[in-house]
């Protein structure tokens, strides 16, 4: 498992992960969507990761 640390854009404190969940684009293009938050200031972020699935047409 890879932790991914992200830092808080207004405070620079590394960000709390919160959860994940999955979407898809008008493309059919699936991404995996993770919430982070940061205990400091309260901000969040969502970073949005395309999904590399095998494609058998
Ligand atoms: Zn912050």
């Amino acid at each position: 498992m890879v932790a991914v640390v992200f830092n808080c854009a207004k405070c620079e404190k590394p960000m709390i992960w919160g959860s994940d969940h999955d979407t898809e684009d008008a493309d059919g293009v699936g991404y995996i969507v993770s919430n982070y938050h940061c205990n400091d200031c309260n901000s969040w972020i969502e970073h949005g990761q395309p999904v590399e699935e095998p494609n058998n047409g």
